[in-house]
């Protein structure tokens, strides 16, 4: 393991600048002596569906869509994001539930989602769900959306048992292929323990995902929460998931790596926190403590956003 996390780490290096990236969205409070954020509101998740969603995935049922600003259909996108913007609010994340058929209703909305670029210049990173059809492919490229965020499912098991959804993992390799054909910046997310805690299709996911030119792949581990069928479920082991960093740092030596938000807290998160940076991770959201000396002891110079790690900067 140290002879992978040495190599890991000489890749980084030989790939990219000194410097490592740190985010805090305003969702939550983060507050360090080195990064005290000033506009909780820069950047806000959107849900297109409220807290509706057709799949009862068993990790999450529905949970990820409460943080989330229910959209008021009555009041319309565009609307919604001109309030937020004279509010402060630069960036926004445009997400939902998902249908039956495991993709975010999110074409009704392509004419708001085009104003909100071109009149209000926010920032968009669309969290799709599955992209099926090339027409919304061609869609969002035409709306100008920054970024396109799909979580991608490298087993079929998973996608049945814990997604619940009739569909395959060359469905998700379909949706990253017509998004990438149409110039779309992909941010593609891999659920670490995604199955029961287990690692199942992680590195299939991985290896579907060095086939394409992504603007960089986010990697979170599997949070068990509350009210869902996981709860009491072990999160993935850290030392597999310390290897899984290693081996995508190789695997995608000059593609920016990112770990998300949604990761186990206190010890464990130190662990793996830990691990990304010795790995050659490029960004991390929210870090844990310690972790920005450890950075700067490695050489490695901190910047800080008050955005998500999907936008990258
Ligand atoms: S489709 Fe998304 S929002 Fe719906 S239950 Fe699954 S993970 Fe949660």
């Amino acid at each position: 393991m140290d002879a992978l996390k040495a190599q890991a780490f000489a890749v980084r290096r030989a790939n990219f600048p000194d410097e490592i990236k740190f985010f805090a969205p305003g969702l939550k409070h983060y507050a360090i002596p080195e990064f005290e954020q000033k506009n909780p509101l820069a950047f806000l998740p959107i849900s297109l569906t409220g807290s509706a969603c057709a799949l009862d995935c068993d990790h999450c049922n529905k949970k990820i869509l409460e943080p989330m600003i229910p959209l008021d259909p009555k009041e319309g996108l565009f609307s919604m994001c001109e309030k937020l913007a004279k509010k402060g609010t630069e960036s926004v994340l445009i997400s939902g539930g998902s249908k039956k058929t495991g993709e975010v209703p999110f074409m009704k909305h392509i004419d708001d989602i085009r104003r909100v670029k071109e009149e209000l210049g926010m920032r968009i990173i669309m969290h799709t769900g599955l992209v099926l059809k090339e027409s919304e492919a061609i869609a969002l490229k035409s709306a100008g959306v920054d970024g396109v965020a799909i979580d991608i499912i490298g087993s079929n098991d998973t996608i049945k048992e814990v997604y619940h959804l009739d569909a395959t993992v060359e469905d998700y390799d379909r949706s990253l292929a017509l998004l990438s054909a149409h110039g779309l910046s992909l941010r593609p997310h891999i659920i670490l323990g995604l199955h029961y805690g287990k690692f199942v299709g992680e590195y299939a996911a991985l290896d579907m995902i060095a086939k394409y030119p992504v603007h960089s792949l986010v990697i979170v581990i599997l949070v068990p929460m509350h009210e869902t069928n996981m709860w009491g479920v072990d999160p993935p082991d850290t030392a597999e998931v310390s290897e899984f960093f290693f081996r995508a740092r190789l695997k995608m030596p000059d593609t920016y790596l990112m770990i998300g938000c949604a990761r186990p807290l206190g010890e464990y998160k130190k662990i793996v926190d830990r691990a990304a940076v010795e790995a050659g991770i490029n960004g991390i959201a929210y870090p844990a403590e310690g972790i920005i000396e450890l950075s700067e002891s490695m050489g490695l110079h901190p910047t800080f956003f008050e955005n998500s790690c999907s936008c990258g900067s």
